[in-house]
């Protein structure tokens, strides 16, 4: 693999930067950057913009209406993006459901959801988690029974899912369900997509204690469910999990953001003084920010290396990109709120909604990081926990 950037690959970072400081809306930018919360307009907005441009789905192939990028270009544009500041585009759709429906969904799905993802027409958010299936995610409860009547063949759908993310915007779920309980609980799942807006579902906030409200509780009461939403094949549905959540741990690397993130704790480290000398010349922190620049400069690699495998899905070794990703985001969150001390001590959600233009006390810039730090503790957590990722990398890469 050549790491040498081509003339092409150069010019095509020229072009994305232009349409960048040409097209990124200075307020959506100013919000990222402080680490300010983002609405669904904010997000809506922005993918609106990159799917205008034919940009939105860098991943998706020509046919479906990727733009037919090499990975080399892939990770210019997502490098682009973190360095400029963008909204990030909302994963379900795009990179989650979406090369779910191209690899098993039907042609009718492909034709009808497919181009909605790429509009943003729908909104989706991710049903796996039940109160008793996290880790053991085929333990999970809720339940899908086929019936048939005069409008045709459809589930009535039972159960509960949780922690599932945004779904107070959404208008479509993609959902594990159990439609045999008398098989290898792998054996009896089904993967079906669900109208949020059906009569049966309730969505019931999981507020944090940042105040804010980003998981919830969704509850389903004989929701009914046309067969033609069942993905692929009944029982078959851990497969395509599975598949799924190969393409999650990849997007959670996010290299691109944690270089910007690095460049502003450097920005942050040479404003602060420490016993009179900025607090970049301290040893101790100047070794704790170089360690963590040269694990990031390897995770880069490791992303280009899983990118550069031509139409491949990601396998195990995306378990190896969510751990170092994870990690590193986490230790970068940590060294921001270091490098201020107390000025990250405010706590104001006008602020950090964007409802308010300076937060009430102190720097506007280290105002939001310790709920910035705080609330990436989620990261080793969600998309499957590192301790369990851990287990597949030595179960399936070590071979242990
Ligand atoms: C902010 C956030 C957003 C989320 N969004 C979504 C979403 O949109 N949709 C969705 O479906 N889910 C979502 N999740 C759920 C997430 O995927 C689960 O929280 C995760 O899979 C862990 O499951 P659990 O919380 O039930 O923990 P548990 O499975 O109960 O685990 C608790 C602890 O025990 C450890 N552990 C468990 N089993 C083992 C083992 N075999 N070996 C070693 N350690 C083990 C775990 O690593 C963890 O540290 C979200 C979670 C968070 C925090």
């Amino acid at each position: 693999m050549d790491l040498n950037y081509s003339n092409e690959d150069l010019a095509f970072r020229i072009e994305v930067r232009a349409f960048l400081d040409a097209e990124l809306p200075a307020d959506l930018q100013q919000k990222v950057r402080k680490h300010l919360r983002l609405s669904k307009e904010d997000s809506v907005r922005w993918h609106k913009i990159l799917a205008a441009k034919g940009w939105v789905a860098p991943g998706w192939p020509v046919e479906f209406g990727g733009p037919g990028w090499t990975a080399t270009q892939r990770h210019i544009f997502e490098e682009e993006c973190a360095r400029a500041g963008t909204p990030q585009i909302m994963p379900f759709g795009v990179n989650m459901v979406a090369p779910v429906i191209m690899a098993f969904g039907s042609q009718a799905q492909k034709d009808y959801y497919l181009p909605r993802i790429l509009s943003c027409e729908d909104w989706w958010c991710q049903g796996y988690s039940e109160p008793g299936a996290g880790s053991d995610l085929a333990s999970l409860k809720t339940t899908a029974v086929r019936h048939a009547d005069a409008d045709g063949d459809y589930y009535l759908v039972n159960g509960q899912k949780t922690w599932t993310t945004l779904a107070q915007h959404a208008d479509m779920i993609f959902c594990l369900v159990r439609t045999d309980t008398g098989v290898r609980k792998q054996e009896g799942i089904s993967f079906l997509l669900i109208d949020m807006h059906s009569p049966g579902i309730t969505v019931r906030p999981i507020i944090m204690l940042d105040e804010d409200h980003e998981v919830n509780e969704v509850f389903f009461d004989n929701v009914r469910v046309p067969a033609s939403n069942l993905v692929g094949q009944e029982n078959r549905g851990w497969t395509y999990a599975k598949y799924l959540l190969g393409h999650e741990r990849t997007g959670i690397a996010a290299v691109g953001r944690s270089k910007r993130e690095l460049a502003f704790v450097k920005t942050l480290a040479a404003r602060e003084n420490k016993s009179g000398l900025p607090l970049i010349e301290d040893p101790l922190f100047a070794a704790k920010l170089a360690s963590l620049e040269i694990e990031l400069m390897a995770l880069e690699m490791t992303v280009l290396r899983v990118l550069a495998r031509p139409n491949q899905a990601p396998g195990p070794e995306a378990s190896v990109l969510k751990v170092r990703g994870t990690e590193i985001q986490q230790a970068l969150s940590e060294l921001m709120v270091e490098a201020v001390g107390p000025m990250a001590l405010p706590f104001d959600p006008a602020y950090l909604e964007g409802e308010r233009e300076h937060s009430l006390v102190g720097d506007d810039e280290a105002a939001p990081l310790l709920a910035h730090y705080f609330n990436y503790r989620k990261t080793s957590i969600y998309g499957g926990s590192n301790e369990i990722q851990r287990n597949i990398i030595s179960q399936m890469i070590l071979g242990l």
